[in-house]
């Protein structure tokens, strides 16, 4: 039995460095995401298991082999969610949100999959994402992918990203190329890995997405897309493009994205990078005009994306995400002066600057931490300070040292 005190395996530990990263991310897609429109909404972490298993459909990767399944003390069948559509879709039927449509949503949170962990694949992850239901407007897909793009934009990694984009085309081109694509895999089912095997009887498309080296080959020569698509779905995505082309963003036509999930029609697309290794998506999405029917409510359209947290945090650079701002030590220079300087590193804080206190040691030692945190001015305080109503500042960056009042430290002007 493992009782080991250990992380379960592909779950990490935050550690405030990392904290400050997640934040910065998470901070920026939010406040972009109101600038949009975009409204948050949290849903549980976990839901009853149909949520997910009917929604994400059978076939899916995720429904087969990745979700957290368990039964709870009632009996009741549930999942962690392992993604945030579903879970968006189920709140929208069940709080009875149709009157209001359209609407826009921004979440994030934790998503759980049992997949195998690796470098920026995890079992525990964090998403963030944007669901636009209501509109079935190809302009609702580009500002859709604007707001992503504002958001990589502002956390300093869209360089490094390329928007790949792809259509599905509508439920009556899927069906054709439903057709030409069971014909032509049926042709080559010998060489079909085992899980595209099964996929080519439920979900042939889904073969397209498949990672297995001898799928890959033959997905080569496969039919494209392209090719049975009406004119309704070429007129689409034809508009989806112009709008971003309009709006400056960068993009290529991938005719090879599918997406892993069977809820999109119309548009697909991803961020990808080349940075990340394996793991290279950073941001996907799509229209998924089916979905709420699927789950029992109206006929609703819908576009949106989602995009791993951790994988946007290693992209991110940390000088970005940490704000520049000066930082006081205040160090006691004997135990009087100790015990005034929570005082002092109170009324600090008190006008929103960073006070870093030194509760105990020698005052070289203090002094010493003091430049390894970082800090720009020392306040000393020994018995004649805490007499004189005094403080000593020192500026790191000048080694000027100057004796002020108490009353005058209120008002002093720090600067980096
Ligand atoms: P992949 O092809 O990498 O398995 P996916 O198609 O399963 O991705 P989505 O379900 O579309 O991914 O999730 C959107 C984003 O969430 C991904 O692009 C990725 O950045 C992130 N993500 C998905 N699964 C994980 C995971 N296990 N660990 C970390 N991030 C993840
Ligand atoms: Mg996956």
């Amino acid at each position: 039995m493992s009782n080991k005190i250990q992380r379960v395996r592909g779950t990490r530990d935050l550690l405030p460095e990392d904290s400050l990263l997640f934040r910065f991310v998470e901070e920026s897609a939010y406040e972009k995401s109101l600038l949009y429109g975009y409204g948050e909404i949290e849903t549980p972490i976990f839901e009853f298991s149909d949520v997910f298993h009917r929604t994400l459909g059978e076939t899916s990767d995720v429904v087969n082999k990745e979700t957290y399944d368990f039964t709870d003390r009632g009996g009741e069948s549930l999942t962690l969610r392992p993604e945030g559509t579903a879970g968006v879709a189920r709140a929208f039927i069940s709080e009875g949100m149709m009157q209001n449509l359209p609407l826009k949503f921004y979440y994030s949170g934790p998503m759980f999959r049992y997949e195998r962990p690796q470098k920026g694949r995890y079992r525990q992850f964090y998403q963030l994402g944007a669901e636009c239901l209501g509109y079935d407007s190809p302009l609702a897909d580009v500002e859709c992918i604007a707001l992503a793009w504002d958001i990589l934009q502002k956390i300093g990694i869209s360089a490094d990203c390329t928007l790949e984009i792809n259509t599905l085309g509508d439920v009556e081109s899927r069906a054709a190329y439903r057709e030409a694509l069971v014909k032509y895999f049926t042709a080559h089912q010998d060489q079909l890995s085992a899980d595209s095997k099964m996929r080519l009887e439920k979900n042939p498309l889904r073969i397209l997405d498949s990672k297995d080296e001898g799928d890959k080959k033959l997905n080569a020569n496969a039919p494209k897309l392209e090719q049975y698509l009406n004119e309704t779905s070429q007129t689409f995505f034809k508009k989806v493009l112009e709008g971003i082309e309009k709006l400056g963003i960068p993009y290529k036509v991938n005719d090879h994205l599918v997406r892993g999930l069977d809820y999109y029609c119309h548009t697909v697309f991803e961020f990808t990078t080349s940075k990340l290794g394996a793991q290279g998506t950073v941001l996907a999405g799509g229209r998924y005009d089916g979905l709420i029917e699927t789950m029992g409510g109206p006929k609703t359209p819908g576009v949106g994306w989602a995009a791993g947290i951790d994988r946007l945090a290693d992209l991110t650079p940390k000088e970005l995400a940490i704000k520049k701002e000066v930082l006081i030590a205040v160090v006691g220079a004997d135990d009087q002066g100790e015990e005034e300087s929570v005082k002092v590193a109170y009324e600090i804080r008190a006008r929103g600057l960073k006070a870093e206190n030194f509760l105990s040691g020698k005052m070289g030692k203090k002094m010493q931490k003091a430049n390894k945190v970082g800090a720009n001015y020392a306040l000393i305080l020994g018995g004649n300070e805490v007499a004189n109503k005094t403080v000593t500042v020192k500026n790191f960056a000048t080694g000027e040292q100057t004796e002020i009042t108490r009353e005058a430290l209120k008002s002093f002007e720090f600067k980096i």
